[in-house]
């Protein structure tokens, strides 16, 4: 019999047991060993293989709850997880602490947006390293005591589950979730009604949608959910999937997530009394149209115009970019933007023509979210370094006029949550508190770890890590096989597949093609020579998931999958299907090398190389994303890139030899090499090192600091100032960007000059005197930052590692500075006229420069 309809009834504990509930709808219990112990301790069998407390629950057979609630041991446990959860959720931490200090003011609260949340399993809200490290942001969040809100959508299908077909192609499903069954809880009103937000869709409709809450630790996950009687078929299905669907499907999500989101949390912020956000952080340009909805919130608090209004919008919003090629960028073609907002009714107050300007780039007929994302948001960065770089040539075109290196779009290097992705193993062999590990306060500073514990101790882990991946892959390749339609009798092999004592490499990611899954492939018979050599073997785990659109991922699938099914390898290589966060943890704890080769610069940052950095790996990386600034010569392996190199293929080819090198000559005899006690020195001295010093870098809780620091704090700065006294900072801002725009065009810089005192010897340090004459065009000397710029020149006159000076005024229309010569060689020096107001992050904020 087929069931017509399903839904899910939640157990019903007795009355000493009713702290469990708390315990496991806070999915702190993913990060807190001590609350999976206790609910292991209930039946550790279906624990291990649920491994989700409010499933369990509902498992148990109610006589197991009845003994339970009999047993003052268990009682008296499950008391002391719930009063430590309590605390937890309600002590002072480093935000608080930080708060006391002083030194400026931290937003009341910020609120977080991502189109995914990766926080369990348990939740399966996510697709990959984006909503993996939304909810590694949301969990360093609460450990540091941060007052966020996270906000988002509930897909009914998630993303999809991965399986093979027998020839090895790629086959999705798409389990349909029931958020009742889930750690979910819904957002009721005063008078136990669901709370729904409403958004506006052409043609007179609404799309309304209800609010599931997650607990993350201290940190409400807002999660809204179109799949409600309220609306029709049409609309109910805006949230069935992450990332499917054609454009139109897109923008309704995007437009719900944005807009219905901010809706969303001041809504629950009016309902529950928390302190409404004064920070929006986009985590990608997904949600970007926020920016519009509190646009119109401002115009109605303060009587303003859409410009006055921008000021305090932007003011509040630090928009995080992750993605360095242009094809990778959000972009709907503008008739639709246009059916969507042209009535009106979606943002009352918010003129059509104001929106599309947001969005406006290069080609007319197109909208594009990133650069909203850039135009609505004061502050934005890039994901590392040089992804940093990378953005601000992208999006050079934005500030025309100014250096690469001043267009304003910063970096922060992601981070990942230590407690959520370290083996409790390691954590337990390291020792320590959270304090001393920075998860919950300042410190950097983990050079003392080698002296806790030997390398033998450190081997013995590393072993039993890899053991454990060892019996994990087994399973997973007899089950897979077996869903590929073999019969058990035919898989005893799989009971010798992998080795403990192996060298182990992973290599586990999404399929887009720049990641290269298939560049270990390059040279078969070289691969098959590592993996079978007899002495010295090495084994290789491979996973990945493609989109289901991109056929070109799912044939790189399928050549792995090929490679791996051959007898003569198999036991030595797989390709493991459904990469998910619980096969994840297993890889990155498991495995010694953990390789990483896409095409530089295409990798924004990467995390999973981190997680294994944590437990214990090394990183065998092309020098892109976090490894490029991360790499030090002995924290694990680069791959030299043939950057310039253009011929796609000839690039692989050369930088997957490239690759086999450093396995053959480095890596391999580097792990075998072993000492009297049977461990391997330079190996371990390797793993220590990367412990020691990149521990305390790749966490999420240190990128949440830098947010904190960098971005929120100097945020609610601005916001204040644009906000105080009825808006006259707006107001004021936006004057001055209409004085600005009408003077520019007249602004004239006449008449520069240098001069040096002892004209005739000029070395580094001597000071020389800069002046111009410049008719402002109507501003005030106050109203503009006049600047000597100093720099080399080569072969043309461009200005390389200026330095530049403010230039006091001197008279009517004059302006001097004093400065002294930074470099020997070939210098040139230019005068330059910038916009100044107190309400500007930077000077290149406006995009306007005049130069001599
Ligand atoms: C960390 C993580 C990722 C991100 O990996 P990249 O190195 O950024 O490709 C993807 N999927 C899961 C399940 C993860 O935990």
């Amino acid at each position: 019999m087929r069931a017509v309809r399903r839904f899910t009834v939640r157990p019903s504990l007795p009355e000493p047991l009713a702290g469990l509930r708390a315990l496991a709808t806070n999915l702190r219990w993913t990060w807190h060993p001590p609350t999976r112990d206790l609910f292991a301790s209930i039946d550790a069998k279906l624990f291990n293989e649920i491994r989700d407390p409010l499933r369990l629950l509902t498992a148990l057979p109610p006589a197991r709850l009845e003994e339970l609630a009999l047993d003052d041991e268990f009682l008296a446990a499950a008391r002391a997880a719930t009063e430590n959860l309590e605390h937890y959720l309600t002590e002072p931490r480093w935000y608080q602490r930080r708060s006391r200090e002083g030194e400026g003011t931290l937003p009341a609260a910020v609120a977080y947006f991502s189109m995914e949340f990766g926080v369990t399993e348990a939740l399966p809200n996510y697709s990959g390293g984006l909503g993996v490290l939304a909810a590694d942001h949301l969990k360093a969040a609460s450990d540091l005591g941060v007052p966020m809100i996270g906000v988002g959508l509930l897909y009914r299908a998630g993303y999809f589950r991965q399986a093979l077909s027998l020839d090895g192609w790629q086959v999705e499903h798409y389990p349909v979730i029931d958020p009742i069954g889930l750690p979910l809880e819904l957002v009721t009103g005063a008078d136990g009604t669901p709370m729904h937000v409403a958004v506006a869709m052409p043609g007179g409709r609404e799309l309304l949608a209800q609010v599931w809450k997650a607990r993350v630790g201290r940190i409400p996950l807002l999660l809204l959910d179109t799949d409600t009687d309220v609306n029709d078929d049409d609309l109910r299905g805006v949230t069935d999937r992450l990332y499917g669907g054609d454009a139109d499907h897109r923008i309704r999500q995007q437009i719900l997530a944005g807009i219905g989101g901010m809706r969303a949390v001041r809504q629950y912020c009016a309902l529950t009394g928390h302190p409404q956000p004064e920070v929006f952080h986009t985590n990608e340009g997904h949600a970007g149209f926020l920016g519009l909805e509190r646009a119109g919130e401002v115009m109605r608090a303060g009587r303003l115009a859409f410009d006055q209004a921008l000021s305090a919008v932007r003011a509040g919003t630090v928009f995080t970019s992750h993605t360095p090629v242009s094809a990778g960028i959000d972009r709907f073609p503008v008739d639709l933007v246009q059916r969507y907002f042209g009535d009106g009714r979606l943002v009352p107050d918010v003129d059509l023509r104001n929106v599309l300007a947001l969005g406006a780039e290069e080609n007319p007929g197109m909208f594009n979210m990133a650069h909203m994302g850039l135009r609505l948001a004061q502050r934005s960065n890039g994901v590392s370094a040089l992804h940093g770089r990378v953005s601000r040539r992208m999006f050079a075109r934005l500030w025309p006029g100014f250096d690469e290196r001043e267009v304003p779009i910063s970096s922060v290097t992601n981070g990942v949550h230590g407690p959520t992705w370290v083996a409790r193993e390691l954590s337990a062999l390291l020792g320590g508190s959270h304090e001393e590990w920075g998860y919950d306060g300042d410190s950097d500073n983990w050079s003392g770890i080698r002296d806790r514990v030997s390398d033998e101790q450190l081997w013995a882990l590393r072993r039993d890590l890899r053991q454990k991946l060892v019996m994990e892959v087994r399973r997973r390749v007899r089950a897979a096989w077996l869903q590929r339609g073999a019969s058990a009798l035919e898989l005893g092999w799989t009971e010798h597949v992998f080795d403990p004592d192996v060298l182990t490499v992973g290599f586990a990611r999404r399929v887009p093609t720049y990641k290269r899954l298939t560049l270990m492939l390059r040279d078969p018979e070289r691969l098959r020579a590592l993996l079978l050599d007899e002495e010295r073997p090495v084994q290789v785990v491979v996973a990945g998931k493609s989109h289901p659109a991109d056929e070109g991922g799912k044939a790189l699938i399928q050549q792995i999958v090929r490679f791996v099914d051959d007898a003569r390898v198999r036991h030595r290589i797989v390709f493991l299907p459904d990469y998910d966060m619980a096969m994840a943890r297993y890889l990155y704890r498991g495995c010694d090398v953990w390789l990483n080769n896409p095409t530089r610069p295409l990798e924004a940052c990467g995390t999973s190389g981190m997680k294994s950095a944590l437990n214990g790996g090394l990183n065998l990386s092309i020098r892109d994303g976090w490894w490029d600034e991360c790499y030090d010569g002995s924290n694990g392996w680069a791959i030299p890139t043939a950057d310039g190199v253009l011929d796609p293929l000839r690039r692989d080819d050369l930088e997957a030899a490239a690759l086999y090198d450093l396995l053959e000559l480095q890596i391999v005899p580097l792990f075998y090499d072993r000492g009297p006690g049977g461990t391997p020195e330079g190996w371990l001295s390797r793993v220590w090192h990367t412990l020691e010093t990149l521990g305390p870098r790749l966490q999420a809780s240190r990128m949440v600091r830098e947010y904190v620091e960098t971005g929120y704090r100097p945020a609610v700065e601005k916001v204040h100032g644009a906000i105080a006294d009825g808006y006259r900072g707006a107001r004021s801002l936006a004057e001055y960007r209409t004085k600005v725009e009408i003077a520019w065009p007249r602004l004239t810089i006449f008449d520069t000059d240098l001069q040096v005192e002892a004209p005739d010897v000029l070395v580094v340090g001597t000071e020389v005197r800069v002046t111009a004459r410049i008719d402002l065009a109507g501003l005030e000397p106050s109203e503009v930052d006049v600047q000597a710029v100093v720099g080399k020149v080569g072969d043309t006159d461009d200005l390389a590692e200026a330095v530049t000076v403010s230039m006091e005024p001197a008279g009517i229309g004059a302006f001097e500075a004093k400065l002294r010569l930074p470099y020997a060689g070939s210098l040139g020096y230019t005068v330059r006229v910038l916009p100044r107001h107190d309400l500007l992050a930077t000077p290149a904020e406006l995009g306007r420069v005049i130069h001599a």
